[in-house]
């Protein structure tokens, strides 16, 4: 069993608490490895590391094309680790294999787009009215600090770590404290690739300590954050300490609009990919199953027909579908929501529980579960529950559906199935929300922007939008005429 450091200037250091955490795989309960449990003093070194590499390193003097060709090496070496890659993250989150393998392989794409991007950082000249050059030019940041979730845990590093080092900045992650591995693995790629020390900086640790002092920490000039909006909250209270440049990636309470006229069969796959998918616990899930009436009973229907397909077990294990949940925590916090849910007068017409299977209880599995007859004024309704939980609400005509899709404090994501174009591009204009698809559900490309509206978020990460977050904006003005302003 490993037992794994911290990655500060380019070295790999135990913490200075002394102390480390067990990382346990959640589908098994099974010891899979050591990591730092890191206080505010590691933090400090890492900042230390990154302020050295941005101030007087040679990252800002390293050109945008040979970034980029770092940043190929970087995808290059996870897709010859893909295999091991992938297995370690299903030990360490519990998602089945086939998603963790979709997930290294995206991860090695964004490295790849971003690294493609470095170079096609542009500024712009301007002509303005005095006898001058004007332009514009963008330019880093600085230290980014970048605190990552457990749903995602290397795929969510990818997303944070590819654009700020695409644009310049130097980097401080804190992964998930249940989730760190494949973050530390990358950390070991990122030496075997000689990246400038101090440039990328991986500290484990909790939220309370290593998480504040990343979110308000006056030396680090940028947080990008994913996760709960709850702590998206105290994120950006920490970071006004310095008036930190933000950007949140939050919740979600997303519906996914069935219309009569879709086509049903792909609108039931596309309902439970859209819940069950990562266990559910995914910010984007299709939580909200909004209705057309005429064809709820066959929706219905056709999902509970293929909710026995959905297999629970360890990730690893063959033809799986769904793993356990992160933590027994957070089994309880779903539990809690399917209790309530039955208290607020919803008909469970699926799941509710855990599975009997006794190869599973030292897991935390919770089965596919499904709600009907459920009011968008139920808690079950308004909250994100993140797990494998979907609500069935129905509705009458498409002025309803619009309006129970955007009555939440969320926008993250919403999909819409339907057979009329018009339809679709009238709800998706409707839609309060960052994401929306048509006719599927989930679909990420590194290429789109992703981020929410509302309390989903501030900012966008990935595609062009995604490298924006992570640059200034510099105005240059060089006066033409030799001649002193003459004013006094
Ligand atoms: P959190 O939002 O608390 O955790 C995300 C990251 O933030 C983790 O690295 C965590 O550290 C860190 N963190 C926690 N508290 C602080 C703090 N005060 N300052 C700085 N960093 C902090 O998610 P949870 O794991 O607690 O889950 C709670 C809920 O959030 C879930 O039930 C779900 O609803 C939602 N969530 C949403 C996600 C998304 O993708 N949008 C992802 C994960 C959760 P630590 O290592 O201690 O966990």
């Amino acid at each position: 069993m490993k037992t794994y450091e911290n990655f500060i200037g380019g070295r790999w250091q135990t913490s200075k608490s002394g102390q480390s955490r067990e990382i346990r795989d959640p589908g098994n309960g099974e010891l899979i490895a050591k990591v730092q449990e890191s206080n505010r003093d590691d933090v400090l070194a890492a900042v230390d590391a990154a302020r050295q590499a941005f101030d007087s390193g040679p990252w800002r003097k390293t050109s945008a094309l040979d970034r980029g060709k770092f940043l190929f090496k970087v995808g290059d070496a996870i897709r010859a680790d893909a295999a091991r890659l992938a297995r370690l993250e299903v030990q360490n989150c519990g998602k089945p294999l086939a998603e963790a393998e979709f997930d290294i392989a995206d991860a090695a794409n964004c490295f790849e787009f971003f690294g493609g991007l470095a170079t096609k950082i542009h500024g712009e000249t301007m002509q303005v009215p005095a006898n001058s050059l004007s332009f514009v030019v963008r330019e880093p940041i600085g230290v980014c600090g970048q605190i990552i979730p457990w749903n995602y845990p290397l795929l969510m590093a990818a997303w944070k770590l590819a654009p700020a080092l695409a644009a310049g900045n130097v980097c401080i992650l804190k992964p998930s404290e249940m989730t760190p591995l494949t973050a530390l693995e990358l950390a070991e790629i990122f030496r075997k690739i000689e990246l400038p020390a101090g440039v990328v900086n991986i500290v484990t640790g909790p939220g309370a300590g290593v998480g504040e002092e990343i979110a308000a920490n006056p030396r680090i000039d940028k947080v990008a954050f994913t996760g709960g909006t709850v702590t998206g909250r105290k994120i950006m209270v920490g970071a006004a300490a310095n008036v930190k440049k933000i950007s949140l990636e939050l919740g979600g309470k997303n519906p996914n609009i069935v219309f009569a006229d879709a086509d049903l069969e792909a609108a039931v796959d596309g309902a439970l990919f859209g819940a069950f998918a990562n266990q559910g616990e995914v910010c984007s899930a299709g939580s909200r199953l909004l209705v057309e009436k005429s064809i709820h009973k066959p929706l219905v229907e056709g999902m509970l027909r293929k909710v026995p397909n959905i297999k629970l077990g360890h990730g690893l294990q063959p033809k799986v579908k769904m793993g356990p949940l992160i933590s027994s925590t957070h089994r309880d916090k779903v539990e809690g929501y399917i209790k309530l849910g039955q208290q607020e007068g919803a008909k469970l017409v699926c799941g509710g529980k855990r599975p009997d299977a006794a190869d599973l209880k030292n897991g935390f599995f919770v089965e596919p579960t499904i709600f009907d007859d459920v009011k968008p004024t139920m808690r079950i309704a308004r909250e994100e529950i993140f797990g494998p939980v979907l609500t069935v609400t129905t509705f009458d005509s498409e002025a309803e559906a619009i309006k129970i899709a955007n009555d939440t404090e969320y926008g993250l994501a919403a999909g819409i199935w339907t057979r009329n174009v018009q339809r679709a591009a009238r709800v998706a204009q409707e839609i309060r929300a960052g994401i929306v698809w048509v006719n599927t559900y989930h679909p990420t490309f590194n290429e789109l922007p992703w981020g929410g509206y509302k309390q989903s978020g501030i900012g966008r990460e990935l595609g062009l939008y995604g490298i924006e977050e992570y640059l200034e904006t510099k105005q240059v003005n060089i006066n033409l005429d030799e001649a002193p302003i003459g004013w006094y």
